[in-house]
């Protein structure tokens, strides 16, 4: 594997903290059909394995957002390109996200799908830069714990690369990643 990079996460690791997380939703969940919406387009690869691993009837629901320079710069405000097609008062409703970092940008979507009067409303996220928070946010369920560090594989991308890899990457070189000729190659799975 390249030194620019190295696992943070295997993809046994993740599977085993996706199937964790949802025996813990279908337990809190049982009895009702709850929304779970997810941002594209880094989320998409969490939600997919976490839907399987939720032993309830639910709906899936996708929003398209573009931001407005980076999260600090825009204090959080999105653009919604793609919004969610279904009336969500009286849901419950789980925002699957990623990655929550600052958090502007999961309070920014949290006001707007508060407005719509769901029953509940909770997120959970499979990365937690807590350390990074701007404003106060505490994700109901969260996959793992990050450090202050930039994040690529399983759905997280640099530049619209990298989403395809099986585990989660901490970048140690942004610049020697970038510049690097090859493909990075998937790394071998961790025991
Ligand atoms: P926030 O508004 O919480 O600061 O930003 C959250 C968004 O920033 C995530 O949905 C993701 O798009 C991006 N982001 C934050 N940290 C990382 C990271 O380590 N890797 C990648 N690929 N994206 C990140």
């Amino acid at each position: 594997m390249s030194e620019a990079v190295r696992v943070l996460v295997g993809r046994a690791d993740l599977a085993r903290r996706v199937r964790e997380l949802g025996r813990a939703i279908t337990e809190d969940y049982a009895g009702r059909q709850p929304v779970l919406l997810s941002v594209l387009k880094g989320g998409v690869w969490f939600l997919a394995d976490l839907v399987r691993a939720i032993d309830l009837p639910l709906e899936v629901h996708f929003l398209a957002i573009s931001r407005y320079g980076d999260a600090e710069e825009s204090q959080g405000r999105v653009q919604i390109l793609l919004d969610v097609d279904v009336d969500i008062a009286g849901r419950d409703v789980l925002l699957v996200e990623d990655i929550v970092d600052t958090g502007l940008t999961c309070r920014y979507l949290l006001s707007v799908l508060a407005a719509r009067d769901p029953a509940s409303l909770e997120v959970c996220t499979l990365l937690d830069k807590a350390a990074r928070r701007i404003v106060p946010l505490v994700p109901r369920y969260v996959g793992f714990q990050c450090p202050d560090r930039f994040v690529i594989g399983y759905g997280l991308d640099d530049r619209e690369r990298y989403r395809n890899l099986p585990d989660l990457l901490q970048v140690e070189d942004l610049a020697s990643l970038r510049a690097a000729a090859e493909p990075l190659e998937a790394p071998p799975a961790r025991a």
